[in-house]
């Protein structure tokens, strides 16, 4: 039975890396910058040519360097489809009126001296819930400096800080900063209860209301020491409202219910985005980036949209495209802003169904190669010997045949072998996300089922990428390299 990993769709058909021939155009440098794959044989009757995630090399002889400025764009105003937040902020998000007036109504009591709500926000990634909660509380701070109310928003991102003692830290710091300005260092060598009370410190000085936003509070995962705190912290002469955002909906579930019950005095759910959702979302980001590119009507605007530069399937399928996957309106705009720069820098005056089609392939591809360079060393070890087989002709392989080889290999770098079972695990992770397929067949009689396992990528899209632990380069070095000749 195949397996739904994120991929898998893209991944049957993905055995290319080659370039675009380069193709006739309007603009008469548009020839001299060629890509240049390193790695690829050339794929011969592949219908149509797409692009590589790979390298990209420009020749660097000036004389054969395209010039700046001169050139026709289809774009007018490209911060706008951007999908990253520090370049581009939408002024409203329709989409999410009713999740914003649930904000609306647990911020509410700020602007009436009382105490505004604590919040628990969450929904999957790309959902508008970080511009969603910036927009608000920035409406809201408005409000505030009108009316002359001492209120302070505190936005502290904790990706990448596993431990509350992190988020603490670097809680701190902001909070500090927002007395004293940007360039505070970051408190170090204390501990946690000492920066918690740093913490009610600083909190006391700034005095008034303060909201603390903690984005991507799944971070922290099992150690919730802050989340457990703060909220019962009691700041003299505070009002202090906590809301905290994750993009992990099994973190909210795992939290004490201690916890969750004081964060989360309210919940606001942002559920995923559906396919006519990000068609809308689409249609006002592309309106205004691009050129002779307008919606006619605000409340609709794809239905309205008119476009002298998108083909009338662009948006629908970057939409459906991207509500397979997850709805994620990051995804989304990636995808239509990828197809338009395809479009772009090929001089083409208008964006077309397939350069939605090779964004789409390309911006799947680099994400299985991130995924492959980001693998641990024993996920890294199991689709080793994946592509091992695969180089020496055998290209569907057991559970039991790989694991042996997996012996080899731990025996060559000195590492000590996991079982049989839980390599079979690291095998399936790997077939979840999209990088091997899984086939599994019963062989009748009691006798248990067997797995069988097929590379999904090109064997070098796998060397080329794993290989930032240096044990893991031995083997390819000493044991697949060789094997390749
Ligand atoms: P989350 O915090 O839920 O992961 P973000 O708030 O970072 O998601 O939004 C992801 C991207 O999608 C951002 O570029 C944001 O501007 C955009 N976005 C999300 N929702 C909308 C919307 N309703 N309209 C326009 N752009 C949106
Ligand atoms: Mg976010």
């Amino acid at each position: 039975m195949p397996l739904a990993g994120p991929y898998r769709p893209f991944l049957r058909g993905l055995h290319w890396t080659y370039p675009r021939p380069p193709v006739a155009s309007q603009t008469p440098f548009a020839n001299h910058s060629h890509r240049v794959v390193l790695d690829a044989p050339p794929s011969v009757g592949q219908a149509g040519s797409p692009r590589t995630a790979g390298f990209i090399v420009t020749r660097d002889a000036g004389l054969f360097m395209r010039s700046f400025g001169g050139e026709e764009s289809i774009f007018e105003d490209m911060d706008r489809l951007n999908p990253n937040t520090q370049t581009y902020q939408p002024e409203s998000l329709p989409e999410r009126e009713s999740e914003l007036d649930q904000l609306h109504s647990a911020l509410r009591p700020a602007t009436m001296g009382s105490t505004p709500l604590n919040a628990f926000v969450f929904g999957q990634p790309g959902q508008g819930k970080t511009v969603g909660i910036r927009l608000k509380t920035a409406q809201l701070q408005d409000f505030a400096d009108e009316k002359g109310l001492g209120l302070h928003v505190v936005h502290v991102r904790c990706k990448g800080m596993d431990k509350s003692y992190h988020v603490m830290t670097h809680l701190v710091k902001a909070l500090r900063e927002k007395r004293f300005g940007p360039g505070e260092e970051l408190p170090s060598g204390h501990q946690k209860k000492t920066l918690l009370s740093m913490i009610i410190d600083e909190l006391e000085a700034i005095g008034g209301t303060v909201i603390v936003i903690l984005d991507e509070i799944d971070a922290i995962g099992a150690d919730d020491y802050i989340l457990y705190e703060l909220p019962r912290a009691e700041p003299d002469d505070v009002r202090l409202s906590i809301i905290g955002i994750t993009n992990d909906l099994q973190f909210r579930e795992g939290l004490d219910s201690d916890v969750r019950s004081s964060l989360g005095e309210d919940e606001i759910e942002f559920a995923p985005y559906d396919a006519n959702q990000l068609r809308d979302i689409l249609a006002r980001r592309a309106a205004g980036a691009l050129r002779d590119t307008d919606t006619g009507d605000e409340a609709q605007p794809f239905a309205t949209l008119d476009s002298a530069v998108l083909t009338d399937e662009v948006i629908p399928l970057a939409s459906a495209f991207a509500a397979q996957d997850s709805g994620d309106a990051r995804e989304a705009i990636k995808l239509l802003f990828r197809a338009c720069r395809f479009a772009d820098d090929d001089g083409e005056s208008t964006v077309t169904e397939e350069h939605v089609r090779e964004a789409h392939e390309y911006l799947e591809r680099a994400a299985v190669e991130r995924g492959i360079q980001s693998l641990p060393l024993q996920r890294g070890l199991a689709l080793l010997t994946v592509t091992h087989a695969t180089i020496t002709g055998n290209k569907v392989s057991e559970t039991r045949d790989l694991h042996d080889l997996y012996q080899t290999f731990c025996d060559n770098i000195d590492a000590n072998a996991i079982s049989e079972r839980r390599f079979r695990d690291k095998l399936n992770d790997l077939a979840d996300s999209g990088i091997l397929s899984k086939d599994t067949s019963g062989r009748g009689q009691g006798l248990g089922q067997t797995n069988r396992y097929e590379l999904e990528v090109k064997v070098e899209t796998v060397l080329d990428n794993l290989t930032d632990d240096s044990r893991i380069g031995d083997v390819v070095e000493e044991i697949l390299r060789p094997r390749m000749d």
